[in-house]
C-alpha cells in the first residue's frame, strides 16, 4: 500500500500547533482577512522575496484576479501552455479574452518559448508560464520576450511555492504578477481552498487588494468591479503553521526523487533522467531536473514526480491493483477540450503535449514517503514491465515526439 499522497502523516506532526492556531482564530472571531491573513502575507513576502503578497480564496481566483487587474477582456489574447491544469486557460476565457495555446518543451514540460514568440499578435495582453510540477519555466527567456514586446508575464506558481530560478530568485516575483494555490495537494496546502497573488508593483498590489473585496475602497464605494476573493483567517492560521516547514518538505521530496532515479536505474528500467524519447517501448522515462546544476537549493520543489511510460493506462491499472496510488496530470491538453473546440486549435501544433497526455503518470513523492515504499513502487513497475512486456505501445501519439523502435 503506497498512497499517492498521505496528508494525515503531515498532520500528525503538526497537530498541536494547528489546533492552537485554529482555536486562536475561534477565540478572536475575526473570520475573514484580519491579523492572521496580514501575518501570513508578511511571512510569505519574506519567504518569496516579493514586495506584496495578497491572500486570496484559491489559486484559480488568483489567476482570475491577475487578468482582471490588467483589464484583460473581450478581444484580448492570453498565451498559455496547452499542457496544464484547466484553471490556467479557464480563467482567461472567464474574462471574455481568448486563450491562445502553445506547446511545451519536451525536456522540462514547461512552456516552449519559441512557440510563445510565434503566438504573439497585436492583441496579446499576457503570457502565462506555468511552473509545472514544481520546476521553473524559462523565466530569463520569457522576460526577454516580455521586454521586447511589452507583453507582461503572469506566472502560474500554483505548483511551485518556493521554486527558485537558476539565479536564486523564487518564482512569482519575476513576472508582473504571481499566482499561487494552497489547494491541499500542493506543497503548502490549506484545510480547504486558498491562494495568493504576488507582485512587486505597489500600484498593482493596491488594485489587487481592491479587486479581492468587490473593488471597494472606501467602504461601499466601488470605483471598479471586483469580487469576493477574500482569504479566511482559519486557512491563514493553518498555512502559517505549515509554511516554516517548506524548506525541509521540499528537500525531502527532492531526496525521494533521487531515490527513485537510483532505484529505476538499478532495476534496469531507466538510463537516468532527461531522456525524452522512447527507444524501448518498455522503458521508463524519468523527469529531468533541468536546473539541478545551477547550485540553488530549490531548483525544483517536486510537487509531482511524473514519469512517462508507453503503456501508461495498463501500468496505472496494475499499480492500482497492488494498492499503489498514481494520477494522470494531465490526460487532455486544452486544445482537445470540448469547451475550447470553438477556438479551432490545430492538433498537430502540439506534438509534445499530445505525447505527454498519453504517457505521463505521477507517482507518490510526498515528503513522508519511506525508502521502502519507493522501492515497492519501483519493484511493482519492474514486475509490470516483466509480465506485460509488449512491442505495441498503447500510446497512439508516441511517434509524434519520439521514435519507438519496436523489436
Ligand atoms: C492547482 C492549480 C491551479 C488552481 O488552484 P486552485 O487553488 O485549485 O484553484 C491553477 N493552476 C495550476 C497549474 C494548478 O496546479
Amino acid at each position: 500500500m503506497v498512497p499517492l499522497l498521505d496528508l494525515k502523516l503531515q498532520y500528525a506532526t503538526l497537530q498541536t500547533d494547528i489546533e492552537q492556531a485554529l482555536l486562536r482564530v475561534a477565540a478572536s472571531q475575526v473570520c475573514i482577512l484580519g491579523p492572521e491573513v496580514d501575518a501570513l502575507e508578511r511571512e510569505l513576502e519574506t519567504y518569496l522575496g516579493v514586495r506584496h503578497a495578497i491572500g486570496v480564496s484559491s489559486g484559480t481566483d488568483a489567476l482570475l484576479m491577475a487578468f482582471m487587474a490588467l483589464n484583460i477582456g473581450p478581444g484580448d489574447e492570453v498565451i498559455v501552455p496547452t499542457f496544464s491544469f484547466f484553471a490556467t486557460a479557464g480563467c482567461v476565457s472567464r474574462t471574455g479574452a481568448t486563450p491562445v495555446f502553445v506547446d511545451v518543451d519536451h525536456v522540462s514540460y514547461n512552456i516552449d518559448v519559441d512557440a510563445v514568440r510565434r503566438a504573439i499578435t497585436p492583441r496579446t495582453k499576457a503570457i502565462v508560464p506555468v511552473h509545472l510540477f514544481g520546476q521553473a519555466a524559462s523565466m530569463d527567456e520569457l522576460m526577454a520576450v516580455s521586454a521586447e514586446t511589452g507583453v507582461p508575464i503572469i506566472e502560474d506558481c500554483a505548483q511551485a511555492i518556493g521554486t527558485q530560478t537558476p539565479d536564486g530568485r523564487r518564482v512569482g516575483c519575476i513576472g508582473l504578477i504571481g499566482c499561487f494555490s494552497f489547494y491541499p495537494t500542493k506543497n503548502l496546502g490549506a484545510f480547504g481552498d486558498a491562494g495568493l497573488v504576488t507582485t512587486n508593483s505597489d500600484e498593482l498590489a493596491e488594485r489587487l487588494r481592491r479587486i479581492r473585496n468587490h473593488g471597494m475602497e472606501p467602504r461601499y464605494y466601488h470605483s471598479m468591479i471586483g469580487g469576493n476573493f477574500r482569504l479566511d483567517a482559519m486557512q491563514a492560521a493553518v498555512l502559517r503553521v505549515k509554511a516554516p516547514h517548506l524548506p525541509s518538505w521540499h528537500q525531502a521530496r527532492r531526496a525521494n526523487a533521487a531515490l527513485y532515479e537510483q532505484a529505476f536505474q538499478d532495476a534496469g528500467l531507466s538510463e537516468g533522467p532527461g531522456r525524452v524519447h522512447f527507444d524501448d517501448a518498455n522503458a521508463v522515462l524519468l523527469p529531468a531536473f533541468v536546473h539541478a546544476d545551477s547550485g540553488v537549493t530549490d531548483h525544483h520543489i517536486v510537487n509531482q514526480y511524473t514519469i512517462r511510460v508507453a503503456h501508461r493506462n495498463a501500468l496505472r491499472s496494475f499499480l492500482q491493483s497492488r494498492g499503489i496510488g498514481s494520477e494522470i496530470y494531465y490526460p487532455v491538453p486544452f486544445h482537445r477540450q470540448e469547451c475550447f473546440a470553438n477556438l479551432g486549435a490545430v492538433d498537430d501544433m502540439f506534438p509534445v503535449s499530445n505525447c505527454l497526455a498519453a504517457t505521463v503518470l505521477s507517482i507518490p513523492i510526498f515528503p513522508e514517503l519511506t525508502s521502502d515504499q519507493i522501492h515497492e513502487v519501483v519493484e511493482t513497475i519492474a514486475e509490470f514491465v516483466r509480465t506485460h512486456r509488449s512491442t505495441t505501445p498503447e500510446c497512439a501519439d508516441c511517434e509524434e515526439c519520439g521514435t519507438i523502435r519496436t523489436s
